[in-house]
């Protein structure tokens, strides 16, 4: 399994000299396993994909925040002629094809999901499911508006991706249990312990809880994701300066990890 991090900025993309290390593009990441391509998310960093030679791709998508959506409209993959299966939950009474076109038809941009030339496979999904031979399985996050956690796994090696999770409630347990044992947990620490404090009910965790994650689900490597859009490399650095585990790190775009 090889996961190339392409974009792991939260809330909205930034840029300029500050954003360089860890990047400013939004949440995706590629995962390629068993023939499959398959991204975790599609939002800007999307557009760093490399070029990529399947005639199908799969996208999961955790939720349609527009953070986790950004890169699709002008994403080479609906621009090619490809099959995108594209995968995510009905949230609000909306399918996945009813939650794209609120960004992707007039006004908000010219293009309606139809008319791209890739042909666009819509998938409703609440239960595990597979992707030729890797096995997916998803659990609910604790988000306003709801977000899915994936768990992938194939040949005995898995990944846990669980972006846009508030820590505190029930699902803390829950998640814990999903992603016992795997190989790399993605987590969410967007705030430092100071910003949680004022931000509670945002959706959003810490570095402090997921390391308390880390350590109770097993896991053997993480990776703190959706970094927030005003800490800049130097303060990212301080943060993750803080972590005193060789085996958690921030995670930047352009990072390839093989599990
Ligand atoms: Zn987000
Ligand atoms: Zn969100």
């Amino acid at each position: 399994m090889k996961i190339s991090v392409l974009g792991v900025r939260g809330s909205v993309p930034v840029d300029g000299e500050g954003f360089i290390k860890y990047g400013g593009a939004t949440a995706c990441c590629l995962v390629e396993a068993a023939g499959q391509v398959i991204y975790l998310d599609a939002g800007s960093g999307l557009l760093r994909s490399p070029d990529i030679d399947n005639e199908q791709v799969s996208v999961l998508l955790s939720h349609t925040h527009i953070d986790h959506i950004l890169g699709l409209p002008l994403s080479r993959l609906l621009l090619s002629k490809r099959r995108i299966d594209i995968y995510a939950k009905s949230r609000d009474g909306l399918n996945v094809k009813e939650q794209l076109k609120c960004l992707m038809s007039p006004p908000l941009w010219p293009v309606g999901v139809e008319t791209y030339p890739a042909d666009i496979v819509f998938h409703d999904v609440d239960t595990a499911f597979d992707l030729g031979d890797v096995h997916v399985d998803m659990m609910e996050a604790d988000h306003p508006g709801g977000s899915t956690i994936f768990r992938l796994e194939h040949k005995g090696r898995s990944l846990v991706y669980a972006t846009d999770h508030e820590h505190g409630g029930d699902k803390q347990k829950e998640l814990a249990v999903f992603a016992k044992d795997t190989d790399l947990l993605l987590y969410d620490a967007q705030y430092t312990q100071d910003e949680y404090e004022r931000m509670k009910g945002f959706g959003h965790s810490t570095v402090s809880e997921g390391m308390k994650l880390f350590d109770k689900c097993g896991a053997k490597r993480i990776l703190f994701v959706h970094h927030d859009p005003r800490h800049d490399d130097i303060k990212l650095a301080e943060m993750e300066a803080q972590i005193k585990n060789e085996h958690a790190a921030f995670a930047r775009a352009g990072m390839i990890v093989e599990l």
